[in-house]
C-alpha cells in the first residue's frame, strides 16, 4: 500500500522550485520530531480487559507548541497520524499562528463501545501520552469521531494527572469547561470564508451555485448549513453509508434533524443514522456523489477520496477541500489537466485551529469572548490568509495548492534558519 505520508511530503516538491530552501529546512520537514505508539488498556463493561493502539505524532515545533487533533477509527496507523501532524505543521504556518504541528489518533471503531467504554479509553489514552502534551508543549483537540464531550474527559484526566487545572492542554472542550463559544462549527464555518473570498475574486454569483458535499459530519454539516444560508444550493450529501441528491436543493438543518433521530447505538455518542434514510430524497452511491456536474464539489470525510482512479471523472470545476487530504498528488495533476481548482486543505479547513488558538488564548488569559468576536476574528483571518494565497497565486502563476504551501513554507523556514546554527559552522 501506498504510503500517504510519501504523497504529502511530493507536495514540497513543487514548493521548491519556487522558493530556495536551506538544507536544514528541507532535511527537518522530512522527518516528525517525535512519535510516540502507545497500548492503552481499557476495562470492558463485560469485565474483560482490551488493549487499543493508540498513537501521538509531533511533527515540528520550531513555531511554537504543537497542535493537532485526535482522530478515532478502525483505519488509523502511524503513517496517517504523520501525514496528518505534518499537514497540521503547514496549516499553522499558513494561518500565521503561533503553533507547530501534532496529531493523535487511536484505532477503534468508536461506535461499537459503551460510552462508559469510550470514557475509560479516551482517560487512559490521556494518561498514556500526559508525559508529552501540555498547555506550552502540545495541545490536542478533536478529529474525526471525537467531539467536544471527548475533549472535556480527556482535559479533566489532564488535571487529575497534574493536579491542578490547565484547560489549555486540549482545546475543543465543552463551553462549560472552559471550551470557546464558536468553536463547534469553525471548521465549517472558516472554509466557507475561503469560498466566499474566492467567490468574490472571481466575481461570481454565490446565489444558486451548486454544491456537493461529502461527509455530513462536524465539518461538512456546518459548512452545508452555512453555504446553505448564503444562498448557495446544497444538491447532495453523503456520508459513510450513502449519499443523497436533490435537483431542487436539500435543507441540511433538516437532513441532520432526521439523522440525529435514529440515536440507538450503545454509546449514545454517535448517531447511527444515515442521510440516506431520509425517502424522500433519490438515493446515490458514494462514487456517483464525486461525479456530479456541480460548481464546487466539497470534500468533508476523509484522506485519499479523489485519486488517479476517479480524478479524471470529476465535473465540478472548483475543490474544497474541508477534509485533510482527501486529494492525492496524482489526482491533482489530472485535475489541474483538466482545469478544476482546489481550494487546498491547509488554508480551507483551518478554522478549526484557528479557533482553538482562540480558546488557548482565552484559556491562558482566563477571559472569555462573547461569539460575535470570535467569528468576527474568524472572518478577518481567514480572509486575510486567503487573499494572501490568491495574490501569490495571481503573482506566480502557480496552483492554489502551491501558493499555500510557498506561504506556510517560508514562515517555517524563516522561523527554522533564526535557531539554527549553520551559519556559524560555515564560518568555521
Ligand atoms: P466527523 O467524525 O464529525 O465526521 C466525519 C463524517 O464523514 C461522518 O459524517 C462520516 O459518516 C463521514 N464519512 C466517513 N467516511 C466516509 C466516506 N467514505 N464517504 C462519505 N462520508 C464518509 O469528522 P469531522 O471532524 O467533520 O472531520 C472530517 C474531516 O475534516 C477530517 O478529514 C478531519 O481531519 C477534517 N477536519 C476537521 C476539523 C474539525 O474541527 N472537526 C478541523 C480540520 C479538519
Amino acid at each position: 500500500m501506498k504510503s500517504t505520508f510519501e504523497d504529502a511530503q511530493k507536495r514540497l516538491t513543487n514548493v521548491f522550485r519556487y522558493f530556495e530552501l536551506t538544507d536544514d529546512v528541507r532535511e527537518k520537514l522530512k522527518h516528525p520530531k517525535l512519535c510516540l505508539s502507545v497500548s492503552i488498556p481499557v476495562r470492558m463493561d463485560d469485565g474483560r480487559l482490551k488493549v487499543f493502539t493508540g498513537y501521538r505524532v509531533q511533527f515540528d515545533n520550531t513555531r511554537g507548541p504543537t497542535k493537532g487533533g485526535i482522530r478515532y477509527h478502525p483505519d488509523v496507523s502511524l503513517d496517517e497520524v504523520i501525514s496528518l501532524s505534518f499537514w497540521m505543521t503547514i496549516k499553522c504556518a499558513v494561518m500565521n499562528l503561533p503553533f507547530g504541528g501534532a496529531k493523535g489518533g487511536i484505532v477503534v471503531n468508536p461506535k461499537s463501545l459503551s460510552r462508559l467504554e469510550l470514557e475509560r479509553l479516551s482517560r487512559n489514552y490521556i494518561r498514556e501520552i500526559a508525559d508529552v502534551i501540555g498547555p506550552k508543549r502540545d495541545i490536542p483537540a478533536p478529529d474525526v469521531y471525537t467531539n467536544a464531550t471527548i475533549m472535556g474527559w480527556m482535559a479533566d484526566e489532564y488535571a487529575n494527572i497534574k493536579r491542578q487545572q490547565l484547560p489549555g492542554v486540549i482545546t475543543g472542550k465543552p463551553v462549560h469547561l472552559n471550551g470557546s463559544l464558536g468553536r463547534e462549527s469553525a471548521t465549517g464555518r472558516g472554509a466557507l470564508h475561503v469560498l466566499q473570498e474566492w467567490v468574490n475574486r472571481k466575481k461570481l454569483n454565490p446565489q444558486q451555485r451548486t454544491l456537493a458535499v461529502q461527509g455530513f459530519g462536524n465539518a461538512g454539516y456546518h459548512f452545508a448549513r452555512l453555504a446553505h444560508d448564503e444562498g448557495f444550493k446544497v444538491v447532495a450529501v453523503s456520508d459513510s453509508k450513502g449519499a443523497i441528491f436533490s435537483e431542487e436543493g436539500l435543507e441540511p438543518g433538516k437532513v441532520m434533524d432526521h439523522k440525529q433521530e435514529h440515536k440507538d447505538l450503545k454509546s449514545m455518542m454517535y448517531c447511527d443514522g444515515s442521510v440516506c434514510d431520509l425517502q424522500r430524497y433519490k438515493k446515490i452511491s458514494s462514487e456517483e456523489m464525486l461525479e456530479l456536474d456541480v460548481d464546487v464539489l466539497v470534500l468533508a470525510a476523509l484522506e485519499n477520496q479523489i485519486h488517479k482512479g476517479n480524478a479524471g471523472q470529476v465535473k465540478a470545476k472548483l475543490i474544497l477541500e474541508i477534509a485533510n487530504g482527501p486529494v492525492t498528488s496524482e489526482a491533482d495533476a489530472i485535475l489541474a489537466g483538466n482545469g478544476v481548482s482546489v481550494l487546498p486543505d491547509v488554508l480551507v479547513n483551518a478554522g478549526g485551529v484557528t479557533v482553538s488558538y482562540f480558546e488557548w488564548v482565552q484559556n491562558r488569559a482566563g477571559l472569555y469572548w462573547e461569539e460575535e468576536t470570535v467569528n468576527d476574528r474568524l472572518r478577518k483571518k481567514m480572509g486575510k490568509e486567503a487573499n494572501t494565497i490568491f495574490d501569490l497565486v495571481e503573482e506566480k502563476s502557480i496552483s492554489l495548492r502551491t501558493a499555500a504551501y510557498l506561504q506556510g513554507v517560508k514562515r517555517i523556514a524563516g522561523a527554522i534558519s533564526e535557531t539554527g546554527t549553520r551559519e556559524y559552522f560555515q564560518e568555521g
